[in-house]
Order: structure tokens, then C-alpha cells, then sequence
């Protein structure tokens, strides 16, 4: 596996590759890799010729008060972790060839950036879109893998894609959970022991409220009772940020889940702040 820091050689790889037709598949990522992850990789190990994996914890998409100093960083261990796993290219920039002095522009995707995580993290999504357009485009791969863990994210990225004509087709790769259901994540490592264990409750409140729509209750205000009933009954969750239906495209607060819905969730625990969705449809 070839690691590369500079986004010019990075450039000129992916041109290499796709000059002798090799198909390129991209997993971008902030490092302190697990299962989660690697699900992406391996996904993309599968599709493609060649696969570059990106390790870039980007300081635009943390707010002021936000944890990017403290987020986990083991850039040797998810080293090795990608070259088991097949990867060809990791590229990991620093921030100053990413944003170097008089960087000035940043991708803004109205009203989509605002919903959800984006009401509780100002210029998040600002930030996301930015950084990933710049990865594709200097990765140029022919498909590049996201999680549905980030549910906003994807739907954000696939917009930006269209709106730019960018010639990237958008993978989204099932959650990866635990045993007891919580998705995989880096700030996962962040939890004590009882957080950890009080955590579980999110992925409860998303299946009971899933099951609700399955067994005939659409009306939304009453699966947000159901979910916020559970979640509030967890004491270790000192903040529910969010628990509604959403239509999976707009990311719109629905009325009624009587179709294909987005179930979402953010909450607190401990200083942590954990999301989560599940796609739910009513039986027919
Ligand atoms: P991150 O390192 O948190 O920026 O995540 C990098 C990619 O991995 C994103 O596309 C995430 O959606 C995806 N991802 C993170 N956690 C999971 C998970 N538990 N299951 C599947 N994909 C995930």
C-alpha cells in the first residue's frame, strides 16, 4: 500500500490509472478505523481495480466547540488495517495542502444542510461538502463509499454530485452495529462503561418505532412519542437533539410515515453526541 500526503501526486496517481482503464473506488474517512469502515473497503475491494482509502480529520467541519483536538487518531494501526484489507493507496493530506493560505471557497447545499444534525452544528455540512468535493476531485475515482450511519451526509454528497456534474457514482453501504445494536463509530470510544452500555438505547428507540410502523402506527407525532418515551428513559441520555420521521429524499419532517420514511435520532450521552437512522416502511 503506497501512502501519499501531497494532493498533486494523489492527482496524478488516479490520472495514471484511469489512462490504462483501471476502475477506481474511493472510501474517504477520518481514521480511528473499525468494522464500520472496513465494511466500505471491503465493498469497494470488491467493485474496483484499484482502491484509495483517505484518513483526513478535517478541521472545517468541527465547530468552535466541538471535539477535533480530542478526536481519536491512530493513524498507524489504520494503516495496517487498510493494507490487510487490499487497499492500494491511502492518502492522508495535511491540512495545510488542503487549505493552504488564501483558500477561499466552500460548498454551501441550501436548506438540506440545515435540518437535522445541521440545526445543532452550524457550517458542518459546509465543511463536509467542501472537503469531500476536494477529495473527489483530486482522487477522481469512479465510485466512492459512504455509510448510512451518516444518513444527511449521503443524501448531501449525492446532491452536490448532481448539481456539479460529477462523474462519481455514490455507494452507501449499510450500518455496521454492535452486538446490541449501536452503530459503530469513532466517538464510540469516547463512552465510559455505562455510557457505552446506557448507548444501546438509540438503536432500541429506532427499532421499536420501525416496528410501530410495521404494525400499523403511521401518525408521526406518535412514533416521536415513542422514541423520545424511550430515550428519555435511559437517565444517561442528557439530551435528545432529535428523534422524528423524515421523507428519505428531502430530509422533510413527514406527517405520517405511510411510505418509505427515515427514522433519525441525536442525542447526548455523557459529553458524547451519537446519531443513528433506520429506513422503515409500512407493511402493505
Ligand atoms: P468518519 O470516519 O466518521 O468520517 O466515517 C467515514 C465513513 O464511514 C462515512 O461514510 C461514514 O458514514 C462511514 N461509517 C461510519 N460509521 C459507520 C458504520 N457504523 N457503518 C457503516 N458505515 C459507517
Amino acid at each position: 500500500m503506497e501512502i501519499i500526503r501531497i494532493p498533486r501526486i494523489m492527482q496524478d496517481r488516479a490520472g495514471g490509472y484511469r489512462l490504462h482503464a483501471k476502475s477506481i473506488g474511493f472510501v474517504p474517512t477520518m481514521g480511528a478505523l473499525h468494522e464500520g469502515h472496513m465494511s466500505l473497503v471491503r465493498t469497494a475491494r470488491a467493485e474496483n481495480d484499484i482502491v484509495v482509502a483517505s484518513i483526513f480529520v478535517n478541521p472545517l467541519q468541527f465547530g468552535p466547540s466541538e471535539d477535533f483536538s480530542l478526536y481519536p487518531r491512530d493513524f498507524e494501526g489504520d494503516a495496517q488495517e487498510l493494507r490487510n484489507a487490499g487497499v492500494d493507496i491511502l492518502f492522508s493530506p495535511d491540512a495545510p495542502l488542503m487549505y493552504p493560505k488564501g483558500f477561499a471557497t466552500s460548498i454551501a447545499v441550501e436548506g438540506l444542510s440545515e435540518r437535522l444534525c445541521g440545526a445543532y452544528r452550524p457550517g458542518h455540512f459546509r465543511g463536509v461538502a467542501t472537503v469531500v468535493t476536494k477529495l473527489l476531485n483530486i482522487t477522481n475515482p469512479h465510485r466512492a463509499y459512504f455509510g448510512q450511519k451518516d444518513f444527511q451526509q449521503t443524501v448531501i454528497i449525492r446532491r452536490v454530485v448532481k448539481d456539479l456534474d460529477m462523474a462519481v457514482e455514490i455507494v452507501v453501504c449499510p450500518t455496521v452495529g454492535e452486538e446490541d445494536g449501536l452503530a459503530m463509530s469513532s466517538r464510540n470510544r469516547y463512552l465510559s462503561e455505562a455510557e457505552r452500555k446506557a448507548a444501546a438505547v438509540i438503536y432500541r428507540s429506532l427499532s421499536e418505532a420501525s416496528g410501530a410502523i410495521q404494525s400499523g402506527i403511521i401518525k408521526s407525532e406518535r412514533l416521536r412519542d415513542l422514541m423520545g418515551g424511550i430515550l428519555r428513559s435511559e437517565p444517561l441520555v442528557s439530551h435528545v437533539q432529535y428523534c422524528s420521521v423524515y421523507d428519505p429524499e428531502t430530509l422533510d419532517e413527514i406527517d405520517r410515515a405511510d411510505r418509505e420514511c427515515l427514522l433519525a435520532v441525536a442525542v447526548i450521552i455523557g459529553k458524547t453526541r451519537l446519531i443513528d437512522n433506520m429506513r422503515a416502511r409500512p407493511r402493505r
